[in-house]
């Protein structure tokens, strides 16, 4: 971690215990509703195929645009046995489904796996398939990846494949990191209403209607958890617009008008477009602050999100925050958030769960945001429980979605009030 000013002002701890969180697989849940003709081909073994189920499961919107390749012991007479069975599938796969697009071979954990070079796998297939569809491997292994690190991968995989814009292009915006359709359809309006016409979301509806991308895009994230895309953008000469996160009112009204200035559009100008907008979801949010307000929070670290949901908890809620844990802080990315968040909260960075329950539970807090395995045990001791993984799943972005957003906080509380 590369801590901030205001990083360096809060009480950080350090944890590098035991892990409770999903591997990158799991984003392949949220990845391949937004690229409507990509389908993604886990190369994997049982847990893989089960640990999917599950997730899809969870995600009830889920619909059947990837699967698991199972490649174990019996298909290990040798690595080219192995290349061999994979080909066999993709293949077989292609053939069957004539509106795939685009296929991700994504990798995992079991050795079998790992000594396989996907990318090379990839390449072949890419070679074998040109006329009909591209192939691009990238990792969604719980060695290398947490369960937004996922996505992270996938679009680093697609940024070799951008175009590059020609010198005479004029300046276009890319927002990066998965949104659902409806967010992205209500941002470009507002873009548009700004008077930023050249407007890009990565990844798009199918997988490569790529944006060109040089030294006049400017990058604004969607999703904080997206540090390597980012940095493969800006080794295109894309330059990052650093702002808050469009979680809730005060983020989403940051979060354009760092845009906005990136593409100099004056500011009474930003204003007559975004106040508006910004008055009527405050009025949305009010009963939610009511239900939150003054009430203790604690973060455990599974998205990287959490920083930002800090800040909206803290700033628009007047929730308590007792410890915002993230597995990974990406310094510059997050500077803004760390900036608006007390200089006196408990910041943690990495998992030592046991110890971060424990902390937890003596904090006494009212709401906890963690990861699926943590709610049961938490519940049981009285603590309301926020699943973190559907805060990446549901659409919360922007203005029009900061009273569901503060919903997702008050309805857990609500229920427990209800119950007792
Ligand atoms: Fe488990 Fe690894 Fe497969 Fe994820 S990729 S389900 S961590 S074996």
């Amino acid at each position: 971690m590369n801590a901030p000013d205001q990083g360096m002002r809060m009480h950080w701890l350090r944890e590098r215990g035991q892990h409770e969180v999903f591997c990158g697989l799991t984003g392949i849940m949220w990845l391949h509703r937004k690229m409507q003709d990509a389908f993604f081909l886990i190369v994997g073994s049982r847990t893989c195929a089960h640990l999917m189920q599950s997730a899809a499961g969870v995600m009830i919107f889920a619909e059947p645009r990837f699967a698991t390749a199972i490649i174990e012991e019996r298909d290990l007479a040798g690595l080219a046995d192995a290349h061999e069975e994979l080909d066999r599938v993709a293949t077989a796969l292609i053939e069957r489904r004539p509106d795939i697009g685009l296929l991700f071979l994504v990798g995992s954990c079991p050795s079998e796996v790992i000594k396989l070079d996907l990318s090379r796998a990839a390449q072949r297939l890419d070679q074998r398939f040109a006329k009909r569809l591209r192939v691009l491997a990238y990792s969604g292994s719980g060695i290398e990846t947490s369960f937004t690190q996922g996505e992270d991968a996938c679009l680093a995989a697609l940024v070799p494949q951008m175009p590059q814009a020609k010198p005479s292009d004029p300046p276009n915006l890319l927002v990066v990191g998965t949104l659902a359709d409806v967010v992205e359809d209500q941002m470009r309006r507002h873009f548009k209403a700004l008077g930023i016409v050249r407007v890009d979301f990565f990844p798009g509806r199918r997988g490569m209607d790529l944006a060109a991308i040089g030294p006049q895009t400017r990058v604004l994230l969607a999703q904080p958890f997206l540090g390597e895309t980012l940095r493969l953008l800006q080794a295109r000469a894309a330059k990052h617009v650093p702002a808050s996160f469009p979680l809730g009112v005060e983020g989403s009204l940051a979060w354009y008008e760092a845009a906005a200035q990136a593409f100099d559009i004056p500011k009474a100008h930003q204003q007559s477009v975004l106040l508006p907008l910004a008055d009527r979801a405050r009025l949305a949010m009010q009963k939610h602050r009511q239900t939150l307000r003054g009430k203790k929070v604690f973060f455990f670290p599974d998205s990287q999100l959490e920083p930002a949901l800090a800040r909206f908890l803290y700033q628009e809620m007047e929730m308590q925050l007792t410890e915002v844990g993230t597995p990974y802080l990406h310094a510059a990315i997050m500077q803004a958030e760390l900036d608006a968040l007390p200089a006196d909260i408990c910041m943690s960075e990495g998992q030592d769960v046991d110890r971060q329950l424990d902390r937890c539970i003596a904090a006494a807090v009212d709401l906890a945001v963690c990861g699926l395995g943590l709610a049961n045990p938490l519940e049981a001791k009285g603590i309301s429980t926020k699943w973190s993984i559907e805060l990446v799943f549901t659409p919360i972005q922007g203005f029009e979605q900061s009273a569901d957003l503060a919903a997702l906080f008050s309805r857990p509380l609500q229920r427990r009030e209800r119950l007792s």
